[in-house]
């Protein structure tokens, strides 16, 4: 059974997925469903993309078995869930990939947003990456997902009515591009920068060790993004994915995230591109859950200051320069 759920108080749709249940979870390397030659991946591949077995959104989904009504509205789950593989290595994370594999990475994310984007039932082209058993993932290998949904996610809606606000009230400027001017001459709180790039963890970060990239021209999304930009993109990473890994000298867990243009097909002139992560560890030894304050009412309590722990960050190996 699949489909989404309407909630008329948070005003947002559920996917419901019962067919999930029966996920691979940590299988042994052997049994491994991304490694080469297993099911649909080919013998020999760099990146390989493809959709996801146990799809939470399918192209060509069954009607919903429950009938809905005005309040509780009931919509097909439409959409894709892809995979992508970053390499046919079983073993290492996207750390240990090189600046050249990641700027390859960076192409396939392009080429993807590009073209689920432009079916036209996709109006939101979601990228990200869980990283680590903390976060729940079923599958060791280093891979990565998109959701492309029939609908703008929320929080992108909360990101896009508060920027359109923004540039409605300051005669076309940008919000991002005012946060990043804002970050930029505070300085304290950059972790990492190039060209393109600035990383940072922004002043109203909700986690200790929560790092934003923005790229430091206006771009909408990456389909904006020219050949430079794209290998900044996949410096800035590695920097940053490097930094993690050496800040308490373990493979650091992460959620990551991109938030960009939707593909409704309109254009979004207020919307900034951005990577977001947010990773659980809080210090070397205590994991940050989502308890009351944040589950039940979605306030935050970060116990830590962005300006400190960005410092730790910058401080952690490589340097920038
Ligand atoms: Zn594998
Ligand atoms: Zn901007
Ligand atoms: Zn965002």
């Amino acid at each position: 059974m699949s489909e989404l759920r309407w909630n008329p108080m948070l005003e947002e749709w559920v996917i419901v997925a019962t067919h999930r249940q029966d996920r691979t979870y940590l299988p042994k390397t052997t049994e491994c469903p991304l490694c080469p030659g297993v099911l649909e991946i080919p013998e020999n591949f760099e990146i390989a993309c493809f959709e996801n077995r146990f799809p939470s959104l399918r192209k060509d989904p069954e009607e919903p078995e429950i009938e809905g009504d005005e309040l509780y509205r009931v919509r097909k789950a439409q959409g894709i869930c892809e995979v992508v593989v970053y390499t046919p290595e079983h073993e290492g994370t996207l750390t240990d990939q090189s600046v050249q594999k990641i700027y390859n990475l960076v192409r396939v994310w392009k080429d993807r947003y590009e073209e689920l984007g432009s079916r036209d039932f996709i109006d939101y082209v979601f990228i990200f990456e869980n990283k680590g058993e903390v976060i729940g993932v079923t599958l060791h290998h280093p891979h990565g997902q998109i959701y492309a949904y029939p609908f703008i996610p929320p929080k992108i809606r909360t990101e896009l009515n508060a920027s359109l606000k923004y540039y409605n009230k300051h005669n076309g400027q940008c919000l991002f591009c005012e946060i990043l001017r804002k970050e930029r001459e505070y300085q304290k709180r950059i972790v990492a920068e190039n060209k393109s790039f600035t990383a940072f963890i922004p002043f109203f970060a909700r986690y200790t060790y929560e790092v934003h990239i923005y790229p430091n021209q206006h771009l909408r999304s990456i389909a904006e993004f020219d050949d430079t930009t794209q290998q900044d993109l996949a410096k800035i990473l590695k920097n940053v994915l490097l930094k993690y890994d050496n800040l308490f000298n373990f493979s650091f867990p992460y959620i990551m995230v991109m938030h960009q243009e939707p593909t409704t097909g309109e254009r979004y002139d207020h919307y900034h591109f951005h990577i977001e992560f947010y990773p659980p560890y809080r210090t070397k030894e205590k994991i940050k859950y989502l308890a009351g304050s944040e589950s039940g009412a979605g306030t935050f309590i970060n116990d830590a200051a962005a300006e400190e722990k960005a410092k730790e960050l910058r401080d952690s190996y490589p340097h920038w320069d």
